[in-house]
Protein backbone atom coordinates (compact mmCIF):
# COMPACT_ATOMS: atom_id res chain seq x y z
CA UNK A 1 0.00 0.00 0.00
CA UNK A 2 2.69 2.57 1.15
CA UNK A 3 6.03 2.80 -0.31
CA UNK A 4 7.28 2.15 3.07
CA UNK A 5 5.33 -1.65 2.75
CA UNK A 6 7.21 -1.15 -0.86
CA UNK A 7 10.43 -1.22 0.55
CA UNK A 8 10.02 -3.90 3.07
CA UNK A 9 10.16 -2.03 6.02
CA UNK A 10 7.64 -3.55 8.26
CA UNK A 11 6.67 -0.52 11.19
CA UNK A 12 3.55 0.50 10.99
CA UNK A 13 2.13 3.45 13.27
CA UNK A 14 -1.36 4.67 13.90
CA UNK A 15 -3.17 7.30 15.99
CA UNK A 16 -6.25 6.86 18.17
CA UNK A 17 -7.70 9.32 19.43
CA UNK A 18 -10.16 8.66 22.33
CA UNK A 19 -13.97 10.65 23.15
CA UNK A 20 -13.86 12.98 25.65
CA UNK A 21 -14.40 11.64 29.08
CA UNK A 22 -17.38 12.73 31.05
CA UNK A 23 -15.04 15.60 33.59
CA UNK A 24 -13.77 16.75 29.91
CA UNK A 25 -17.83 17.01 28.33
CA UNK A 26 -18.86 18.63 31.71
CA UNK A 27 -16.41 21.56 31.89
CA UNK A 28 -16.64 21.89 28.25
CA UNK A 29 -13.35 21.39 27.28
CA UNK A 30 -12.81 22.56 24.05
CA UNK A 31 -11.43 20.25 21.36
CA UNK A 32 -8.06 20.39 19.47
CA UNK A 33 -7.73 17.57 17.56
CA UNK A 34 -9.79 16.58 14.59
CA UNK A 35 -9.31 13.25 12.70
CA UNK A 36 -9.48 12.51 9.25
CA UNK A 37 -9.98 8.67 8.68
CA UNK A 38 -10.13 8.58 5.60
CA UNK A 39 -7.46 10.78 4.70
CA UNK A 40 -5.27 9.12 7.64
CA UNK A 41 -4.76 12.62 9.01
CA UNK A 42 -4.97 14.48 12.27
CA UNK A 43 -5.16 18.31 12.67
CA UNK A 44 -4.26 19.79 15.90
CA UNK A 45 -5.53 23.66 15.92
CA UNK A 46 -5.98 26.01 18.70
CA UNK A 47 -6.43 29.82 18.73
CA UNK A 48 -6.36 31.79 22.09
CA UNK A 49 -4.72 35.20 22.35
CA UNK A 50 -2.05 35.13 20.14
CA UNK A 51 -1.38 31.66 20.59
CA UNK A 52 -2.09 29.82 17.54
CA UNK A 53 -1.23 25.96 16.21
CA UNK A 54 -2.40 24.14 13.37
CA UNK A 55 -0.71 21.54 12.38
CA UNK A 56 -1.76 18.22 10.33
CA UNK A 57 0.05 14.80 10.85
CA UNK A 58 -0.29 11.75 8.49
CA UNK A 59 0.09 8.29 9.58
CA UNK A 60 -0.24 4.73 8.39
CA UNK A 61 -4.15 4.74 10.36
CA UNK A 62 -6.42 6.97 11.98
CA UNK A 63 -8.84 5.91 14.41
CA UNK A 64 -11.06 8.95 15.56
CA UNK A 65 -13.31 9.01 19.16
CA UNK A 66 -16.12 6.55 17.39
CA UNK A 67 -13.70 3.64 16.23
CA UNK A 68 -14.71 0.68 18.16
CA UNK A 69 -12.41 -1.52 19.74
CA UNK A 70 -13.31 -4.56 16.70
CA UNK A 71 -12.22 -1.45 14.14
CA UNK A 72 -9.06 -1.01 15.17
CA UNK A 73 -8.51 -4.84 15.66
CA UNK A 74 -9.96 -5.98 12.39
CA UNK A 75 -8.32 -3.17 10.31
CA UNK A 76 -4.88 -3.18 12.54
CA UNK A 77 -4.17 -6.16 14.04
CA UNK A 78 -5.63 -9.24 12.24
CA UNK A 79 -2.90 -9.13 9.83
CA UNK A 80 -0.21 -9.48 12.42
CA UNK A 81 -1.70 -12.18 14.11
CA UNK A 82 -1.77 -13.82 11.22
CA UNK A 83 2.15 -13.61 10.53
CA UNK A 84 2.47 -14.82 14.05
CA UNK A 85 0.42 -17.62 13.44
CA UNK A 86 3.00 -18.17 10.23
CA UNK A 87 5.89 -18.67 13.10
CA UNK A 88 7.18 -14.65 13.21
CA UNK A 89 7.70 -12.99 16.13
CA UNK A 90 5.37 -9.35 16.19
CA UNK A 91 5.12 -6.68 18.75
CA UNK A 92 2.52 -4.05 19.32
CA UNK A 93 2.81 -0.65 21.59
CA UNK A 94 0.81 1.83 23.00
CA UNK A 95 2.43 4.58 22.99
CA UNK A 96 0.93 8.20 24.83
CA UNK A 97 0.23 10.18 27.81
CA UNK A 98 -1.59 8.61 30.82
CA UNK A 99 -5.30 8.64 30.55
CA UNK A 100 -5.77 8.58 26.51
CA UNK A 101 -6.45 5.03 26.30
CA UNK A 102 -3.23 2.86 26.23
CA UNK A 103 -4.63 0.33 28.35
CA UNK A 104 -8.38 0.41 27.40
CA UNK A 105 -6.74 -0.40 23.90
CA UNK A 106 -4.55 -3.52 24.55
CA UNK A 107 -6.49 -5.11 27.34
CA UNK A 108 -10.16 -3.03 27.48
CA UNK A 109 -13.18 -4.00 29.34
CA UNK A 110 -12.62 -8.17 28.68
CA UNK A 111 -14.02 -9.40 32.29
CA UNK A 112 -15.90 -12.61 31.28
CA UNK A 113 -19.22 -12.19 30.09
CA UNK A 114 -21.74 -14.91 31.39
CA UNK A 115 -22.91 -15.70 28.11
CA UNK A 116 -21.59 -19.17 28.01
CA UNK A 117 -18.16 -20.63 27.01
CA UNK A 118 -18.73 -20.04 23.07
CA UNK A 119 -19.79 -16.27 23.76
CA UNK A 120 -18.74 -13.54 21.89
CA UNK A 121 -16.28 -11.27 23.45
CA UNK A 122 -17.54 -8.01 24.72
CA UNK A 123 -17.62 -4.94 22.72
CA UNK A 124 -15.16 -3.41 24.88
CA UNK A 125 -12.73 -5.74 24.25
CA UNK A 126 -9.07 -4.61 23.63
CA UNK A 127 -6.16 -6.10 21.74
CA UNK A 128 -4.97 -8.76 23.98
CA UNK A 129 -8.30 -10.98 24.09
CA UNK A 130 -9.50 -10.82 20.58
CA UNK A 131 -5.87 -11.47 19.65
CA UNK A 132 -6.05 -14.55 22.20
CA UNK A 133 -9.15 -15.42 20.48
CA UNK A 134 -8.00 -15.18 16.83
CA UNK A 135 -5.09 -17.83 17.67
CA UNK A 136 -7.32 -20.31 19.71
CA UNK A 137 -10.06 -19.92 17.01
CA UNK A 138 -7.50 -20.70 14.31
CA UNK A 139 -5.34 -23.43 15.95
CA UNK A 140 -8.47 -25.20 16.95
CA UNK A 141 -9.79 -25.01 13.78
CA UNK A 142 -6.97 -27.46 12.40
CA UNK A 143 -5.62 -30.69 13.61
CA UNK A 144 -1.96 -29.66 14.22
CA UNK A 145 -0.73 -30.27 17.44
CA UNK A 146 0.21 -26.95 19.38
CA UNK A 147 0.93 -25.74 22.72
CA UNK A 148 0.32 -21.86 23.74
CA UNK A 149 2.51 -20.02 26.61
CA UNK A 150 2.23 -16.67 27.74
CA UNK A 151 3.80 -14.54 29.89
CA UNK A 152 3.14 -11.03 31.85
CA UNK A 153 5.94 -8.83 33.12
CA UNK A 154 6.25 -5.27 34.56
CA UNK A 155 9.07 -2.81 33.82
CA UNK A 156 9.27 -0.39 36.62
CA UNK A 157 12.67 1.85 36.64
CA UNK A 158 14.30 -0.98 34.54
CA UNK A 159 13.49 -3.66 37.14
CA UNK A 160 11.02 -6.77 35.76
CA UNK A 161 8.42 -7.89 38.08
CA UNK A 162 6.36 -10.98 37.05
CA UNK A 163 2.59 -10.17 37.16
CA UNK A 164 1.63 -14.14 36.92
CA UNK A 165 3.70 -14.89 39.99
CA UNK A 166 1.54 -17.30 42.41
CA UNK A 167 -0.54 -15.42 45.04
CA UNK A 168 1.75 -15.23 47.92
CA UNK A 169 4.55 -13.36 46.22
CA UNK A 170 1.66 -10.72 45.43
CA UNK A 171 0.72 -10.35 49.23
CA UNK A 172 4.34 -8.37 49.91
CA UNK A 173 4.65 -5.43 50.50
CA UNK A 174 6.35 -2.94 47.77
CA UNK A 175 9.41 -2.26 49.25
CA UNK A 176 9.49 -6.43 49.42
CA UNK A 177 8.50 -6.81 45.62
CA UNK A 178 10.97 -5.01 44.17
CA UNK A 179 13.29 -7.16 45.84
CA UNK A 180 11.56 -9.49 43.79
CA UNK A 181 12.80 -8.62 40.62
CA UNK A 182 13.82 -10.92 37.85
CA UNK A 183 17.30 -10.66 36.59
CA UNK A 184 17.37 -10.18 32.20
CA UNK A 185 19.96 -12.79 31.06
CA UNK A 186 21.57 -13.57 27.91
CA UNK A 187 20.85 -16.89 26.72
CA UNK A 188 23.90 -17.77 24.89
CA UNK A 189 22.03 -17.92 21.68
CA UNK A 190 21.93 -13.96 21.00
CA UNK A 191 18.57 -13.78 22.58
CA UNK A 192 17.37 -12.93 26.23
CA UNK A 193 15.58 -14.47 29.31
CA UNK A 194 14.35 -13.43 32.09
CA UNK A 195 14.99 -15.77 35.34
CA UNK A 196 12.35 -17.12 36.82
CA UNK A 197 9.43 -15.64 34.65
CA UNK A 198 6.71 -17.72 35.32
CA UNK A 199 5.14 -19.32 32.24
CA UNK A 200 1.72 -20.35 31.88
CA UNK A 201 0.55 -22.90 29.33
CA UNK A 202 -2.53 -22.05 28.22
CA UNK A 203 -5.35 -24.47 26.69
CA UNK A 204 -8.41 -21.99 25.34
CA UNK A 205 -8.88 -18.52 25.26
CA UNK A 206 -10.87 -18.50 28.24
CA UNK A 207 -8.27 -18.96 30.82
CA UNK A 208 -6.15 -15.60 28.94
CA UNK A 209 -9.25 -13.74 31.06
CA UNK A 210 -8.09 -15.30 34.55
CA UNK A 211 -4.44 -14.29 33.62
CA UNK A 212 -4.83 -10.72 32.58
CA UNK A 213 -7.31 -10.28 35.00
CA UNK A 214 -4.85 -11.52 37.95
CA UNK A 215 -1.83 -9.68 36.35
CA UNK A 216 -3.74 -6.31 35.74
CA UNK A 217 -4.90 -6.49 39.23
CA UNK A 218 -1.40 -6.86 40.19
CA UNK A 219 -0.67 -4.08 38.14
CA UNK A 220 -3.18 -1.64 39.22
CA UNK A 221 -1.69 -1.36 42.94
CA UNK A 222 1.35 0.28 41.34
CA UNK A 223 -0.81 2.31 38.97
CA UNK A 224 0.09 5.57 39.78
CA UNK A 225 3.41 4.46 39.38
CA UNK A 226 4.51 4.58 35.23
CA UNK A 227 5.52 1.07 34.38
CA UNK A 228 5.64 -0.66 30.82
CA UNK A 229 3.76 -3.95 31.21
CA UNK A 230 4.30 -6.86 28.42
CA UNK A 231 1.72 -9.32 27.88
CA UNK A 232 3.64 -12.15 25.53
CA UNK A 233 2.27 -15.28 23.89
CA UNK A 234 4.58 -17.91 22.12
CA UNK A 235 2.60 -20.71 20.36
CA UNK A 236 4.13 -23.70 18.82
CA UNK A 237 2.54 -25.54 16.09
CA UNK A 238 3.76 -28.95 14.87
CA UNK A 239 2.73 -29.46 11.44
CA UNK A 240 2.98 -32.18 8.84
CA UNK A 241 3.82 -31.75 5.27
CA UNK A 242 2.37 -33.79 2.19
CA UNK A 243 5.74 -35.71 2.63
CA UNK A 244 5.02 -36.27 6.11
CA UNK A 245 7.87 -34.66 7.27
CA UNK A 246 7.24 -32.71 10.66
CA UNK A 247 8.00 -29.22 10.71
CA UNK A 248 7.75 -26.61 14.07
CA UNK A 249 6.26 -23.46 13.76
CA UNK A 250 7.05 -21.09 16.72
CA UNK A 251 5.84 -17.38 16.67
CA UNK A 252 5.64 -14.51 19.23
CA UNK A 253 3.33 -11.59 19.82
CA UNK A 254 4.63 -8.93 22.54
CA UNK A 255 1.25 -6.75 23.75
CA UNK A 256 3.23 -3.59 25.25
CA UNK A 257 1.31 -1.12 27.39
CA UNK A 258 4.38 1.45 27.44
CA UNK A 259 4.14 3.60 30.30
CA UNK A 260 2.62 7.09 30.46
CA UNK A 261 4.52 9.27 28.27
CA UNK A 262 3.75 12.80 29.46
CA UNK A 263 6.96 14.28 31.25
CA UNK A 264 5.97 14.60 34.85
CA UNK A 265 8.73 17.01 35.54
CA UNK A 266 7.33 19.65 33.14
CA UNK A 267 4.25 19.05 35.23
CA UNK A 268 6.13 19.74 38.54
CA UNK A 269 7.09 16.31 40.03
CA UNK A 270 7.64 15.26 43.23
CA UNK A 271 11.47 14.71 44.02
CA UNK A 272 10.76 10.70 44.71
CA UNK A 273 9.15 10.67 41.32
CA UNK A 274 12.08 12.26 39.39
CA UNK A 275 14.15 8.94 39.02
CA UNK A 276 11.04 7.17 37.48
CA UNK A 277 10.44 10.19 34.94
CA UNK A 278 13.97 9.63 34.12
CA UNK A 279 13.93 6.21 33.17
CA UNK A 280 10.71 6.31 31.12
CA UNK A 281 12.38 8.81 28.95
CA UNK A 282 15.34 6.97 28.52
CA UNK A 283 13.19 3.96 27.34
CA UNK A 284 10.72 5.43 25.70
CA UNK A 285 13.79 7.45 23.80
CA UNK A 286 15.53 4.37 23.43
CA UNK A 287 12.89 2.53 21.85
CA UNK A 288 12.47 5.60 19.56
CA UNK A 289 15.90 5.22 18.68
CA UNK A 290 15.42 1.79 17.54
CA UNK A 291 12.68 1.82 16.21
CA UNK A 292 14.48 4.92 13.52
CA UNK A 293 17.55 2.43 13.26
CA UNK A 294 15.19 -0.16 11.78
CA UNK A 295 13.32 1.95 9.58
CA UNK A 296 16.06 3.94 8.17
CA UNK A 297 17.95 0.25 7.81
CA UNK A 298 20.71 1.63 10.02
CA UNK A 299 24.05 -0.63 10.80
CA UNK A 300 24.09 0.07 14.74
CA UNK A 301 20.35 -0.56 16.27
CA UNK A 302 20.94 0.38 19.77
CA UNK A 303 18.88 -2.56 21.62
CA UNK A 304 21.08 -2.79 24.70
CA UNK A 305 20.64 0.55 26.02
CA UNK A 306 17.19 -0.34 27.61
CA UNK A 307 16.16 -3.61 28.84
CA UNK A 308 12.38 -2.85 26.96
CA UNK A 309 14.33 -3.57 23.95
CA UNK A 310 16.74 -6.33 25.11
CA UNK A 311 13.42 -7.82 25.95
CA UNK A 312 12.22 -7.10 22.64
CA UNK A 313 15.15 -7.79 20.61
CA UNK A 314 14.36 -11.32 19.06
CA UNK A 315 10.86 -9.44 17.58
CA UNK A 316 11.87 -6.08 16.57
CA UNK A 317 13.50 -5.60 12.92
CA UNK A 318 14.47 -8.68 10.55
CA UNK A 319 11.19 -10.51 9.38
CA UNK A 320 9.10 -9.49 12.33
CA UNK A 321 5.73 -6.90 11.93
CA UNK A 322 5.69 -4.12 14.75
CA UNK A 323 2.53 -1.51 15.38
CA UNK A 324 2.73 1.76 17.44
CA UNK A 325 -0.71 2.89 18.31
CA UNK A 326 -0.34 6.21 19.55
CA UNK A 327 -3.25 7.36 21.75
CA UNK A 328 -4.20 11.23 22.48
CA UNK A 329 -6.65 13.38 24.25
CA UNK A 330 -9.05 15.25 21.96
CA UNK A 331 -9.17 18.53 24.78
CA UNK A 332 -7.39 21.11 25.04
CA UNK A 333 -5.67 20.31 27.96
CA UNK A 334 -3.92 17.61 27.12
CA UNK A 335 -2.71 20.24 24.00
CA UNK A 336 1.06 20.17 24.69
CA UNK A 337 1.22 16.12 25.49
CA UNK A 338 -0.79 15.12 22.27
CA UNK A 339 1.80 17.10 19.90
CA UNK A 340 4.73 15.79 21.88
CA UNK A 341 3.10 12.40 20.97
CA UNK A 342 2.19 12.94 17.61
CA UNK A 343 5.76 14.04 17.25
CA UNK A 344 7.27 11.14 18.43
CA UNK A 345 5.13 8.86 16.94
CA UNK A 346 5.86 10.71 13.46
CA UNK A 347 9.22 9.91 13.93
CA UNK A 348 9.24 6.49 14.04
CA UNK A 349 7.59 6.22 10.53
P1 LIG B 1 -4.01 4.98 29.90
O1 LIG B 1 -3.83 3.50 30.01
O2 LIG B 1 -3.41 5.55 28.64
O3 LIG B 1 -3.56 5.74 31.11
P2 LIG B 1 -6.80 4.30 30.03
O4 LIG B 1 -6.81 3.20 29.03
O5 LIG B 1 -6.81 3.92 31.46
O6 LIG B 1 -5.57 5.28 29.75
O7 LIG B 1 -8.01 5.26 29.67
C1 LIG B 1 -8.43 6.32 30.50
C2 LIG B 1 -9.95 6.34 30.54
O8 LIG B 1 -10.49 6.66 29.26
C3 LIG B 1 -10.55 5.02 30.94
O9 LIG B 1 -11.67 5.26 31.76
C4 LIG B 1 -10.98 4.41 29.62
O10 LIG B 1 -12.06 3.51 29.78
C5 LIG B 1 -11.37 5.63 28.79
N1 LIG B 1 -11.10 5.43 27.35
C6 LIG B 1 -9.89 5.46 26.79
N2 LIG B 1 -9.96 5.28 25.45
C7 LIG B 1 -11.27 5.14 25.17
C8 LIG B 1 -12.01 4.92 23.95
N3 LIG B 1 -11.39 4.83 22.76
N4 LIG B 1 -13.35 4.82 24.04
C9 LIG B 1 -13.97 4.91 25.24
N5 LIG B 1 -13.34 5.12 26.42
C10 LIG B 1 -12.01 5.22 26.38
MG1 LIG C 1 -2.92 2.44 31.58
Amino acid sequence: MSSRQEKGVNVQVLLRCRPFSEDELRSNAPQVVTCNEFNREVAVSQNIAGKHIDRVFTFDKVFGPSAQQKDLYEQAVTPIVNEVLEGFNCTIFAYGQTGTGKTYTMEGECKRSKSGPNRELPQEAGVIPRAVKQIFDMLESQNDEYSVKVTFLELYNEEITDLLAPEELSKVSLEEKQKKQLPLMEDGKGGVLVRGLEEEIVSSASEIFTLLERGSSKRRTAETFRSHSLFSITIHIKEANPEGEELIKCGKLNLVDLAGSENISRSGARENRAREAGEINKSLLTLGRVISALVEHLGHVPYRDSKLTRLLRDSLGGRTKTCIIATVSPAVHCLEETLSTLDYAHRAK
